[in-house]
């Protein structure tokens, strides 16, 4: 990697190679409609398409395929061959406008919570040219939204752009109350951290659990676990470095600007973080990070573990998503500035994030919850699932000055007026860091840190985007209309302190007391996804999304009835696969066991020697004990598969099979902690945490 500049993107049709082969006018037209997200005309797409193409077969490249993002947080795709047949036999290679616009993929097998029956069951992808065409495994991947014939959206992309242009609408008119009129466009900005594991791939594959379901279902604990807290920036292992510098590699490619890698606090756990860029493009690098991830991992003989809790004892994985919102010239708008007048617009912006988290925590909780992240969320590892923020004592300080209408003095020293016309003037402590909370300002962003590792990161920001954008739509409304300017931004900022501070929470999340304060203060626990999901179609909720065009009724309604069947289905495959090891591997395991002890008793007792049965005793009641809870799981398993696939069969699968669940799991680790290392069937924690050297 001795050019790396040169070699960043080589897999990328972006805006070098555009600017290099195509045509000036078409170039200059391309960039007008990317920047002003207006329709292309055949002209500019036929030129397109033909650059991409040509650019993409120097490259060895034989086909294209609409890359989309349907409702299950990966990627789909579907192979065309650039060939077209010539009147000799032969072929030559095609590429045309339409088909880079608009493909139309028989889409009935994609969820769609009954917005699609099969009869009609054809969707179309639309070529999203917000974010580059690039290449992977010898295919050319064209970005594309994916939606039904009428036009309902079924994937993740095209509510993420349709919160784009909310947020750009809405801050554009506040940007304009600040006399800013030199910002054309205001994009959401995003930096994902992403968390995962890595274990020795020939002891992934001896796991079904693992295969299956991502995680491991059994698993007694180590002597060793993260308490020594010798991993977290730990010195990486050799095998893990040539793995790491190779996942670099392929990501600077794909032109995603990796930048950070360090170990975590599990054993076995890593992250990566990227340098942040525009919500949407960030999005399409997080998939490729995690698909990169699983495809690197197995040419050096690892697998890579994206679920939220592999490892029951240690830490599970999140991806701690940093947001901002920035003008096309360059300027933060969550960066407190230097000046008052700066202060006064970022204090307003500020104001939105703490208005739209309050009012919105049900949809922040919504959009980060799933089966996997249930494991973590709340268990001392992960924030809790109460939302609230964290602003640190120099900005919370400035705020309840503003409240009270008293001075704000940081120092002794520095008294600072607070008057009509000027705010205070402040500089951010950026030592103040607050690891347990779900939503940190972190000095000019946000960090929610609730996220799982496995989510794709598109209705996290599509929320944001929207929630923020309505606030600002609300404080736009009031500014526009009013007599005086910094009047109005006064009391709007005082008022909004005044009834949402209550989401403010600066100590730690992770303790027993704040559960109590949260609940005095009347903020929503949600703790399980079950209790979560019922509140995307609350009547705020659905007049929000329909009101900035994200979602109509419909469309909202099929998301909630998928992510429900979502859950459901995840817990049936879980339990299903739990059963299975214990009836085919574990039980037949520890019978073996069983039985060489009970000979090799049988043996010393016909010599006359006497021999302790306590240990052949309590291992037989514990190899009982476990073949009954497992009857007990098939039995709720039996009777959750006859309720559907709606609310009440989640509910079920939350109230009944997961504890069935629990206690099958009780015995067969206390069963893995008596029965002979020989005789286990698969490998342990032992050998998965601490297999990589
Ligand atoms: P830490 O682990 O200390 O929180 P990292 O360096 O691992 O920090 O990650 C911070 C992430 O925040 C990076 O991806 C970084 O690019 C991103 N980030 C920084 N500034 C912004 C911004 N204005 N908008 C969005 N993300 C940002
Ligand atoms: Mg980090």
């Amino acid at each position: 990697m001795k050019d790396l500049p040169n070699y960043f993107g080589c897999l990328v049709f972006n805006d070098k190679v555009m600017n290099q082969r195509l045509p000036k006018d078409i170039y200059k037209q391309l960039k007008k409609t990317i920047a002003e997200g207006k329709s292309l005309t055949i002209e500019v797409a036929n030129a397109v398409a033909n650059a991409m193409k040509d650019w993409a077969v120097e490259h060895g490249v034989t086909h294209y395929t609409h890359w989309f993002q349907p409702m299950t947080n990966i990627t789909a795709e579907k192979h065309d061959s650039f060939i077209s047949p010539t009147n000799d036999g032969g072929v030559i290679m095609e590429f045309s406008g339409k088909e880079l616009i608009k493909g139309e993929p028989d889409a009935s097998s994609f969820p769609s919570g009954g917005l699609r029956s099969t009869f009609e069951a054809r969707g179309y992808t639309a070529w999203d040219p917000t974010s580059y065409a690039f290449i992977k495994d010898g295919i050319l991947c064209i970005p594309t939204a994916f939606c039904s014939y009428t036009g309902e959206a079924l994937d993740k992309k095209t509510p993420l752009l349709r919160s784009m242009e909310a947020i750009n609408t809405q801050a554009l008119r506040i940007l304009k109350l600040f006399g800013r009129d030199d910002a054309k466009k205001v994009t959401s900005t995003v930096g994902p951290e992403q968390e995962y594991f890595l274990v020795d791939k020939k002891m992934f594959e001896a796991r079904t659990d693992l295969i299956l379901t991502g995680r491991t279902l059994v698993g007694a604990r180590t002597p060793k676990g993260q308490e020594l807290e010798d991993h977290y920036f730990g010195v990486v292992k050799p095998r893990v470095v040539a793995y790491m510098k190779e996942l670099d590699e392929e990501l600077w490619k794909l032109g995603i600007y990796a930048k950070t890698k360090h170990n975590e606090v599990a054993p076995a756990q890593h992250e990566l973080a990227p340098i942040y860029t525009s919500t949407n493009i960030a999005t399409d690098h997080n998939q490729l990070t995690m698909e990169m991830m699983k495809k690197v991992a197995t040419k050096h003989g690892l697998a890579c573990l994206l679920h939220e809790k592999p490892f029951a004892g240690v830490n599970g994985s999140g991806k701690h998503n940093n947001w901002s919102i920035s003008t096309d010239t360059g300027y933060n708008l969550l960066e407190p500035g230097k000046d008052p007048y700066e202060n006064a617009q970022f204090l307003l912006f500020l104001s939105a994030v703490i208005k739209a988290v309050d009012e919105y925590q049900d949809l922040l909780r919504i959009s980060v919850a799933s089966a996997g992240n249930d494991h973590r969320l709340g268990a001392n590892e992960a924030p809790p699932a109460i939302v609230s923020m964290f602003l640190g004592d120099e900005l919370t300080g400035i705020l309840a000055a503003i409240e009270e209408g008293r001075n704000y003095s940081r120092r002794a020293k520095c008294e600072v007026e607070i008057g009509v016309h000027v705010l205070p003037k402040f500089s951010m402590d950026s030592t103040d860091r607050n690891r347990t909370s779900p939503f940190a300002f972190t000095g000019n962003k946000f960090e929610f840190r609730m996220p799982g590792s496995s989510f794709s990161i598109a209705d996290i920001n599509m929320i944001l985007n929207t929630i923020i954008a309505e606030e600002l739509c609300q404080f736009a409304d009031e500014l526009e209309n009013a007599e005086d300017f910094q009047k109005s931004l006064k009391s709007i900022i005082i008022k909004t302190i005044k009834e949402h501070k209550r989401i403010i929470f600066n100590g730690n999340n992770y303790s027993e007391e704040w559960v109590k304060e949260a609940k005095k203060r009347g903020l929503l626990n949600l703790k399980s996804t079950v209790e979560a999901l019922p509140y995307l179609t609350a009547e705020k909720n659905v007049k929000l999304f329909e009101k900035h065009g994200i979602f109509t009724e419909t469309e909202l309604h099929s998301r909630e009835e998928i992510l429900i069947e979502n859950y459901s289905k995840i817990i049936h495959i879980e339990s299903l696969t739990m059963t299975d090891i214990l009836r085919k591997q574990i039980l037949p395991a520890v019978m073996n066991n069983i039985k060489d002890l009970s000979a090799s008793a049988a043996s010393l007792k016909s010599l006359g020697i006497k021999f302790n049965y306590e240990s052949l005793e309590s291992l037989v009641s514990l190899y009982q004990d476990c073949e009954k809870a497992t009857g007990e799981l098939e039995k709720v398993v039996f009777e959750a598969e006859n309720l559907g696939t709606g609310l009440e069969a989640a509910k079920y699968y939350k109230s009944s099979v997961i504890p069935a669940m629990e206690k099958v799991r009780l015995y067969a680790d206390k069963l893995e902690l008596k029965t002979g290392k020989k005789y286990w069937p698969f490998p342990t924690y032992e050998d998965l945490l601490f297999g990589v050297n």
